[in-house]
């Protein structure tokens, strides 16, 4: 038996358990694209442009997914001859366009959505506090690959220009967000939202801040 002694570091560890998880996510992603009549990168695609009504250009939305804009422009043709995608000419730039979803697309993003995966049954099988901790969590190391530069923003509520981090003395629902005027809690923060807009550094930085500062040491409960 390998004693802990030698083990591997703890965050060789972890990446050792996402990789066992990104495994099953992708087995997860395709029966979700079967679910939507398209591939895995087309639904990535098509779940990038909903909640983006300006839509956006191949470059963004290769820099968005890390694929490749050769990549991109093809999902978008097959996306386009299945009427899931249209191009719109760009109203900043009259030689840009800008690809956006259209009901079709919305559709096939709800078809697929609604096959529940096996990553995400497994989520739903923990108790609601090891399910907060964990969102926490990820949270956290997504901010932290932003910050290294390894992916762009993603659409969550502690880049949000909306959020106020421990705004209000409810253990239950200690955050506010601006954009509906509303408290809510640990368990509700997003990790995609449509209404996000991205704060600027420094309110980011000091968002981030309040955040950890309130953040209790121990989940509820311990
Ligand atoms: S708009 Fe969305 S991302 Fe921003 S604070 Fe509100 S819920 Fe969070």
């Amino acid at each position: 038996m390998e004693t802990p002694d030698i083990a591997t570091p703890i965050h060789a560890r972890i990446v050792e358990g996402l990789e066992r998880i990104a495994t099953a996510l992708k087995s997860d992603d395709w029966s979700r694209a079967q679910a939507a009549g398209v591939n895995p990168t087309q639904l990535s695609i098509l779940r990038t442009l909903e909640g983006r009504n300006a839509g956006l250009s191949v470059k963004d939305l290769s820099f968005q997914l890390g694929v490749s804009q050769p990549t991109v422009t093809d999902s978008i043709l097959a996306l386009e001859r299945k009427s899931l995608v249209e191009k719109r000419p760009d109203p900043a730039d009259g030689r840009a366009v800008r690809v956006v979803i259209t009901d079709t697309g919305r559709a096939a993003v709800q078809a697929g959505d609604a096959a529940t995966g096996t990553v995400g049954q497994a989520a739903a099988a923990l108790d609601d506090e090891d399910q907060e901790l964990l969102l926490v969590q990820l949270v956290s190391l997504i901010r932290q690959l932003q910050e290294q530069g390894a992916i762009p923003i993603q659409r969550m509520c502690v880049s949000c220009r909306y959020f106020r981090p421990y705004a209000h003395d409810d253990a239950a629902r200690p955050h506010h967000c601006n954009f509906v005027d509303a408290a809510f809690g640990q368990q509700d923060l997003r990790i995609d939202c449509r209404d996000h807009e991205t704060a600027d550094p420094s309110v980011r930085a000091a968002t981030w801040a309040t955040f950890q500062k309130g953040r209790p040491l121990h989940p509820p409960g311990n």
